[in-house]
């Protein structure tokens, strides 16, 4: 007999060679399914292994992180094997690991290309080897044996990743007449596998490098059950729907050009409107918090970077320019101007905290391959800020930040999560410096009654931060806003002020972000509403359209008084049906139709209809200019 020790510190007798499976049915059948492999003092091994002394023992179910990484792997195989099946020695097995929300094959094959129209029948053959139910079963052989095996089957890639392999032995997985390199673990069998869906194929290089060979990349999924996959599914559409980049162009709002430059992005009317607004909006939000609006040159010279540490830590991601021999740096931060203001005149304890704000565009050199919508561009605009203040002010300034973040996120309807980051091993700054800074972080997100979490040694080298993940419509979460102290800057740049003690102090410097990049925070806005931005943040509030020609005339001085009232307005005179012309309005998603037939002209009054279907009384244009204008004073 042997003695194996669970979790809970109970002791189970089982008989030598029984398995973790056998334990799991032990304690009930329930368990026994939901076990997918176990944790033999502490190593992943399938729940097949037999036991063979006395183990820790911890059974892995479908629920946890690990389970669901070994479902999916199986998947995976079973993608390989069902491939193999139909398609023979036409295609060749790569690798296929389980990633976040799935799983995928890499195959080589210079005779048959994949596309989507494939995939029904390769989800078929799945299905019928799941029905099957075949065990899949864990074998080892030495390395020898193994090459040869594989290189009789044609499968030269596996000969090459075994060949790779330093141990002498290497373990395979086999169900039916596939067999796979594989470490595993794996499910016990094939008819574990529950509910699955192939979702998109793609080109890979083999091993990454893009002068070996390309390979055909099958992406898929696999779930526990059918109505977690459904409900994963579902939430995949509707983020393609909203996908800022269909969206933009849908919606007129941006571009990208090859010929302008990868990740810089053009802004259309409609779009640079809407980005103007949000910047309004920042403008208006920080002059009532007490911030001084700033502007710094978008070139700095290259000394001033060294100075600043930037040069030697940052170049790679900077560019360059020279003019007159004179070598100067695009700024990828705006942190440099802000200090000259700083140190424009000798700095009293009254004049503290100051808080410089700007609206800065950055150039930041990012890889081509990270590139993506307005999420990862290559300039971009901050909502930054640099508070600098006595370290005694630390506290409050902290704390005014993090109300300014839940203001905001409020407007937006954004939940969001907090983190800390506290001092890493390489860092620079007193251990006084950082406890202070650290605790006034702290203090601030205790002060906030929201919950947070602690990064350990997270912190950049020059102080800690506090970083904040908003959640969006569909549960994503995006970075945006951090809280930064940083103690290097005002040392770098002798930055004093005179204390009340007629003596020199350093004053302490807090980076921020609110909405962190405008491209960025634009790109996840237009995701989370869809496109439908609240009537304040619309480009367009309202398109007038008329019935017929006849009233062409007065919608056109229609449309002239409410833009002279302010309102953001478009016009659709066009001879078109009225029902085509709101169906097209609605595809801009723009917030009010006004309507105008014969009636409306002979009283002087538009009939408004709301895009989501509702229809106001009418009323006049003054009216309706009124209620525009106050429903934009709620922010909503
Ligand atoms: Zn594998
Ligand atoms: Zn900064």
């Amino acid at each position: 007999m042997i003695s194996v020790t669970l979790p809970d510190g109970s002791i189970k007798e089982m008989a030598s060679g029984s398995t973790p499976l056998d334990v799991a049915q032990s304690i009930g059948e329930r368990l026994a399914r939901d076990t997918v492999a176990a944790r033999i003092d502490g190593k992943l091994v399938d729940a097949t292994t037999a036991f063979t002394k006395n183990t820790n023992l911890e059974l892995v179910t479908l629920g946890s992180a690990d389970g669901l990484e070994v479902y999916r792997h199986s998947a995976a195989h079973l993608m390989a094997h069902a491939v193999k099946s139909l398609f023979g020695d036409e295609v060749q097995v790569t690798i296929g690991p389980a990633i976040e929300n799935g799983f995928y094959y890499d195959f080589f094959s210079e005779r048959h290309k994949f596309t989507p129209e494939d995939f029904d029948q390769i989800e078929k053959q799945m299905q019928e080897l799941i029905d099957a139910d075949l065990p899949i079963e864990r074998e080892e052989m030495t390395r020898d044996s193994a090459i040869s095996l594989f290189r009789d089957m044609g499968e030269d890639f596996k000969v090459e990743l075994i060949e790779d392999l330093p141990d002498p032995t290497v373990s395979l997985y086999r169900q039916g007449d596939f067999v796979d390199l594989c470490r595993g673990p794996h499910l016990p069998s094939t008819r574990k596998i529950k509910a699955f869906k192939l979702t998109s194929v793609a080109g890979a290089y083999w091993r990454g490098n893009e002068k070996n060979a390309m390979l055909q990349r099958i992406y898929a999924t696999a779930f526990p059950d059918r109505k977690e996959l459904k409900s994963y599914l579902a939430k995949v559409e509707e983020a393609k729907r909203r996908d800022h980049r269909k969206l933009g162009r849908e919606l007129d709002l941006f571009s990208f050009s090859e010929e302008a430059g990868a990740g810089l992005v053009i802004w259309h009317p409609k779009g640079a409107l809407l980005r103007t607004l949000l910047e309004d909006f920042e403008r208006r939000e920080h002059l009532k918090r007490g911030y001084d609006i700033v502007m710094g040159p978008q070139i700095l010279r290259t000394e001033l970077w060294k100075t600043s540490g930037h040069y030697e830590n940052y170049r790679e991601n900077m560019y360059f320019t020279e003019v007159d021999e004179q070598s100067y740096g695009i700024k990828p931060m705006n942190c440099l101007a802000h200090m000259l203001i700083y140190k424009s005149k000798i700095r009293s304890y009254r004049d503290l905290p100051l808080r410089f704000f700007e609206l800065g565009t950055v150039h930041r050199h990012e890889k081509s391959g990270v590139l993506h919508g307005l999420l990862r561009v290559r300039g971009f605009t901050q909502d930054d800020a640099h508070i600098l203040c006595a370290p005694e002010q630390l506290d409050s300034e902290i704390k005014g930040v993090l109300k300014f973040v839940q203001d905001v996120m409020g407007i937006f309807g954004f939940e969001y999560e907090l983190e800390i980051s506290t001092r890493p091993e390489k860092s620079i700054g007193s251990d006084q410096d950082w406890e202070r800074a650290t605790l006034a972080l702290m203090n601030a997100l205790e002060g906030s009654g929201l919950p947070f979490e602690i990064n350990e040694g997270d912190g950049a080298f020059y102080g800690p931060k506090i970083d904040i993940k908003l959640k969006d419509a569909l549960d994503r979460k995006w970075q945006c806003a951090t809280i930064q102290c940083d103690f290097t800057l005002p040392e770098r740049f002798d930055l004093t002020y005179v204390g009340s003690d007629g003596n020199k102090h350093r004053p302490v410097m807090v980076h921020r972000v609110i909405l962190g990049a405008i491209e960025r925070f634009l790109g996840v806005l237009i995701e989370h509403y869809a496109g439908n931005f609240p009537l304040w943040l619309s480009p367009v509030q309202a398109t007038i359209l008329n019935v017929t020609d006849n009233q062409a005339g007065y919608a056109e001085t229609v449309w002239e008084k409410l833009r002279a009232e302010g309102v953001r307005i478009q016009r659709d005179l066009r001879n078109e049906k009225l029902g085509y012309k709101i169906r097209e309005a609605q595809v801009e998603k723009i917030p009010y139709m006004l309507v105008v037939g014969d009636k409306e002209k002979e009283n002087g009054t538009i009939a408004p209809r709301h895009r989501s279907g509702k229809n106001l009384e009418p009323m006049t244009p003054e009216e309706f200019a009124r209620f525009i204008h106050a429903e934009c004073r709620l922010y909503n």
